[in-house]
């Protein structure tokens, strides 16, 4: 089961992709993940994308559609996987559905998690994330068990730089001129479902599982 998660940032797109994962037992595949351990690492692809994120902005087509590509071709991605962050623009999606249909293939489900901006910004703010496993928090909505620590692997929870409100409001303004004309992409494909994603995390899940079904991977 190929999966595409689209919604605006803080949308909660990686929450719910994460039990997407667990429950289909498919990668959970960041892009944003990638690059913030690439940055972590000191890597030069790390270095190319950290400016542009810094600012808000979208680390260029060519680098992330590259990097996304080969990350799909690994072994682990056989039956499937959620993908969190991509495509974020129209040539991005283009390009997976041009490699995919190479394979003789297609994504199964594109799901548009909405939220609309002003509460976006509320979750931006209360966000808390780890750079040692991905997993992400939210002080009031999904507290880790211990204030300030990974439930997961222990590691300090940060409040991400460019989850600071200047950046969010920026953040806002790409994905509604590159990202949301990736809705329509979809629906013309088939296979776009939206849901609610203003509903506590766990209604959210449910009206998310009830479009996948039951199956495990196919
Ligand atoms: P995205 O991956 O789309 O950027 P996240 O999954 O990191 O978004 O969620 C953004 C923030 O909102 C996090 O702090 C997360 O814990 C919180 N959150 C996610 N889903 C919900 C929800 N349904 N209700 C309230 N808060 C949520
Ligand atoms: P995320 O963790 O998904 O919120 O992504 C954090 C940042 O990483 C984004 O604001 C972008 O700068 C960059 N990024 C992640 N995914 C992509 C993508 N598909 N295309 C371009 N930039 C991306």
């Amino acid at each position: 089961m190929k999966i595409i998660m689209l919604g605006a940032p803080g949308a909660g797109k990686g929450t719910q992709a994460k039990k997407i994962a667990q429950k289909y037992g498919i990668p959970h595949i960041s892009t944003g993940d990638i690059f913030r351990a690439n940055i972590k690492g000191g890597t030069e692809l790390g270095k190319k994308a950290k400016s542009y994120m810094d600012q808000g902005m979208l680390v260029p087509d060519a680098v992330t559609i590259e990097m996304l590509l080969n990350r799909i071709q690994e072994a682990d991605c056989r039956d499937g996987y959620v993908l969190d962050g991509f495509p974020r623009t129209i040539p991005q999606a283009e390009s997976l559905t041009e490699a995919l249909n190479a394979m003789g293939d297609a994504i199964d489900y594109a799901i548009d998690v909405a939220v609309p901006d002003e509460a976006i910004i509320t979750r931006m703010a209360g966000r808390r994330a780890c750079l040692g496993c991905g997993a992400t928090y939210h002080i009031q909505y999904n507290p880790p068990k211990q204030e300030g620590v990974c439930d997961v692997c222990g590691q300090e929870l940060v409040l991400r730089d460019d989850d600071k409100a200047e950046t969010v409001k920026k953040r806002l303004d790409v994905y509604h001129q590159q990202t949301q004309p990736l809705i329509d992409y979809y629906k013309k494909a088939g296979v776009l479902a939206a849901v609610d994603g203003t509903r506590d995390l766990e209604e959210v899940f449910q009206e998310i599982t009830a479009v996948l079904g039951d199956a495990s991977c196919q």
